[in-house]
């Protein structure tokens, strides 16, 4: 397993966006929560932008210049995960060396239909190509590249988050490298948080459910797990998660219809159950109190044009 750094970075918490267009109210509310987590804790907060795939052309740029508008900083330069993928690959290979890994030749299709048969876990991988032998990896190899595996030796893992207190989730072999040789999200989130130092991770309760297969990997890399508070979404009115359908949900939108920043962070601190009036982020900060938040996710009503 890979030494761990001799010093290790200073606790940090993180908002790690993928590029794939711009923040709308329920990612700017996770951004505002990650950001009041590390700094009421004296935490460094880093901006990681996660660009290995879904990249919109300008996006990552705007984000930035939206999260600034609401008052939001970070320590050190935004960061961009597209620059590590050696580092990405070498720890895979670390894990190949461990017996860790193997290689899988299914199709999108393939893996859906074995893992929708019965006993089959909703979306985790079957392990079709767990056994294949050296010469049925050969045959296979010529006829599409393969993706890289975990070789996981447990169904389940068990993590601790602030919200969702104990919280048990399934471990598949889960993809580390796609068949386009791009290090997959769950290896990249998994290595960056730990070279980077991040202890706190605070992000959509969307992807609680990722956070058992995360640590059980942070765990084989030899590294600590971190502390999760998964933070309710954001719905529409439809009661759906929050989308570019529901109208003005972006920053720029809501500004275009007279919205100030400083409203938009009203109404985010507010959704968060933060019932004292706020106009900046220091007001966040000043009235921080995750234990009385609301648990449930909030609603987003359509603004009108504001007033005056
Ligand atoms: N980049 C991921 C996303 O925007 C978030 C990753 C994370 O916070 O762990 O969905």
């Amino acid at each position: 397993m890979p030494r761990r750094p001799e010093t290790s970075p200073a606790p940090a918490g993180r908002f790690a966006p993928s590029p794939s267009g711009d923040l709308h109210l329920g990612n700017l509310r996770t951004a505002l929560a990650a950001w009041g987590f590390a700094r009421a804790t004296g935490r460094r907060f880093l901006l990681r932008v996660e660009d290995l795939d879904r990249v919109k052309q300008g996006a990552a740029e705007r984000n930035v210049a939206d999260l600034r508008s609401l008052g939001l900083d970070w320590d050190g330069p935004v960061d961009r995960q597209s620059t590590r993928i050696p580092l990405f690959l070498e720890r895979v290979r670390t894990l190949t060396d461990a017996g860790l890994t193997y290689e899988c030749f299914c199709t999108r299709r393939e893996i859906h239909a074995a893992a929708s048969a019965p006993h089959g876990i909703p979306g985790a991988y079957p392990g079709t190509c767990r056994n294949l032998s050296e010469a049925q990896r050969a045959r296979r190899r010529t006829q599409r590249p393969p993706a890289i595996r975990l070789r996981a030796d447990t169904p389940e893992f068990t993590v601790h988050d602030v919200f969702a207190g104990e919280y048990t989730g399934a471990v598949d072999d889960m993809v580390l490298v796609r068949t386009d040789g791009t290090p997959a999200y769950n290896l990249a989130v998994v290595v960056d948080d730990a070279e980077q130092g991040v202890d706190q991770v605070v992000r959509g309760d969307d992807l609680l459910p990722s956070a058992p297969r995360q640590a059980y990997l942070a765990g084989l890399l030899g590294h600590a797990v971190p502390e999760y508070a998964h933070v309710p979404l954001v719905l529409g009115p439809s009661g759906a998660r929050l989308a570019k359908r529901d109208g003005a949900v972006t920053l720029r939108e809501l500004q275009e219809l007279g919205h100030t920043p400083g409203d938009v962070l009203g109404w985010l601190a507010a959704s968060l159950g933060i019932t004292h009036p706020v106009h900046t982020a220091a007001d966040v900060l000043e009235h921080w109190d995750p234990s009385a938040w609301s648990r449930e996710p909030a609603v987003f009503e359509p603004w009108g044009t504001a007033q005056g």
